[in-house]
């Protein structure tokens, strides 16, 4: 299927590896030119090598997007048609070790950086009349996971925020649209795999394996699944998905609707 974004401009956040990078690499797929952007220059810098393969022109910016000045080293490479928000993930933990800090620095990382990223980035989509913008949130926002309280909280948050949003812009051309992964064979499930072990006191493999086993499509999903829906929210053909939520988890999620 033709996507119908050939030759547009992409920010993809937090995309020197896992979901961010899986996005990117299905919009080069595409022959969307790319912004990309990770802290680590080294991984930031092999991964805009393997983009640059597909014929594109790929830009790296090293920075921490969650800070005010990361954000503005990337939003100088604007203007941007696609828009894919991403950073990683707060740490597991129990409900009562949450102080106010902990709660601010997950609101700043996934709620408040999307929400400016936004809020920066889509007053020129609205002018030029076409803009996509998928947010990289979580499965906890339909189904809360009970050892990821801070990132329950931020992703509900910018939830919240874009149901209301995308509603303002979508005349304009503009859509929004939050894309929720479940388990993802990335460094992410890798860490939280490895505090599981701990806790529970068995092999990382033994780790993996029980968490897999409690998926119905028994395997973790891949970057290349995920960045496959993120390119198609992003085409031509996503022009009335309007707010939603796309989840992205094997069945994990027990739910009718
Ligand atoms: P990952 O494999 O750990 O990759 C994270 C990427 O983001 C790396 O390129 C990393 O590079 C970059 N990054 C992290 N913090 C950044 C920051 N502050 N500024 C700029 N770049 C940053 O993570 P992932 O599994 O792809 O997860 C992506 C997001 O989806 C996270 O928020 C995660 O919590 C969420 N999620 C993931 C899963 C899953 O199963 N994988 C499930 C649910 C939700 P540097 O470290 O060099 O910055």
């Amino acid at each position: 299927m033709d996507l119908g974004i050939r030759g547009k401009r992409a920010l993809v956040c937090a995309s020197s590896k896992g979901l961010g990078y899986g996005c990117a690499e299905a919009l080069a797929e595409a022959g969307v030119d790319l912004v990309i952007n990770a802290r680590g220059s080294e991984a930031l810098e092999a991964a805009a090598e393997r983009l640059r393969g597909h014929g594109v022109n790929v830009t790296a910016i090293a920075a921490d997007v969650t800070s005010e000045e990361g954000r503005a080293k990337v939003l100088a490479e604007g203007p941007f048609d696609i828009l894919v928000t991403n950073a990683g993930g707060p740490p597991p933990g129990i409900w009562s070790d949450w102080t106010r800090e902990d709660f601010l620095k997950a609101l700043d990382a996934n709620m408040l950086t999307p929400i400016a990223l936004m809020t920066a980035i889509v007053p020129g989509m609205v002018d030029r009349g076409w803009g996509r913008v998928v947010n990289i949130t979580s499965q906890s926002v339909k189904a809360p996971i009970a050892q990821l309280g801070l990132s329950n909280a931020a992703r509900t948050g910018l939830t919240g925020y874009v149901a209301g949003t995308s509603r303002q812009v979508a005349a304009q051309g503009v859509n929004i649209n939050n894309l929720l992964p479940g388990s993802h064979d990335t460094d992410r499930i890798a860490a939280l795999n490895k505090a599981a072990s701990e806790k529970q006191g068995v092999s990382l493999d033994d780790a993996r394996r029980a968490h897999q086993a409690g998926i119905p499509a028994g395997r973790y999903g891949t970057a290349a699944e995920f960045g496959a829906m993120c390119a198609f929210l992003c085409s031509q053909h996503a022009g009335f998905i309007v707010g939603q939520n796309v989840l992205l988890d094997g069945g994990a999620t027990v739910a009718t609707i």
